[in-house]
């Protein structure tokens, strides 16, 4: 789950980004309105943390563009101003949820789990294909009730393919859902992530997951 963060308070931008990168996710970190909407309207996300006051423009017309935009990503707001009427604002203008600061981290995690969880996106905790689970709160994985044990990146490539089995995905989507914009798209290190994830699944389950020559990869099921 790739995450797109706007806080111009460095320290809280820095420890939220720590904090999830932890919990698996890619996180794109950004100080200021104006590189915020440049980023929401031209890279993917699957959540967008989005702070009220910023210096180049604030949260709320950040979302008001994102949403004329046509992006319907889940916002949540983040704001030190707990008034009634800037609730009313910011969910008038689009956003999905509100949390005011300061905040525990632990509550920011739960409203990114249900927001994440919604209907609209259909995510499920479970992913299976035949005797392969992948459980995406606790992040294990079994093959035929063993357990296998896998990095983050292995971990979040399987979570992407299996999401999305039987579809072609290109290896641009797996860099921008499973690493942050920083990345170098041309490396090689996909192939490898890949290439041990294979190994680990053995057989016939190592199979399923096909090259697709010259464009990425698929889980056929
Ligand atoms: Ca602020």
């Amino acid at each position: 789950m790739r995450v797109l963060l706007v806080e111009d308070e460095p320290k809280l931008n820095l420890s939220i980004k720590k904090g999830l990168e932890q919990q698996g996710y890619a996180v794109d970190n950004v100080f200021d309105g104006t590189e915020a909407e440049l980023l929401a309207t031209s890279e993917d996300y699957d959540l967008i943390i989005l702070d009220v006051l910023l210096p180049g423009q604030d949260g709320y017309a950040v979302c008001r563009k994102v949403r004329d935009f046509g992006i319907e990503t889940p916002i949540l707001f983040l704001t030190a101003k707990d008034a009634l009427e800037d609730k009313v604002n910011g969910l008038n203008l689009g956003a999905d949820d509100y949390l005011v600061k300061p905040f525990a981290f632990e509550e920011l995690s739960a409203r990114i789990r249900a927001l994440l969880r919604r209907p609209k996106k259909a995510i499920p905790e479970l992913l299976a294909s035949g005797n392969l689970v992948l459980n995406t709160l606790t992040h294990q994985v079994t093959l035929r009730e063993k357990e296998i044990t896998l990095t983050l990146k292995e971990f979040q490539l399987l979570e992407y393919l299996l999401r999305n089995k039987n579809q072609v995905i290109t290896r641009e989507q797996l860099v921008s859902h499973v690493w942050d914009q920083h990345f170098d798209s041309f490396s090689n290190i996909i192939d490898a992530h890949i290439k041990n994830l294979r190994k680990k699944l053995k057989g016939d389950y190592a199979k399923k997951l096909e090259t697709v020559r010259g464009v990425g990869y698929t889980f056929r099921e």
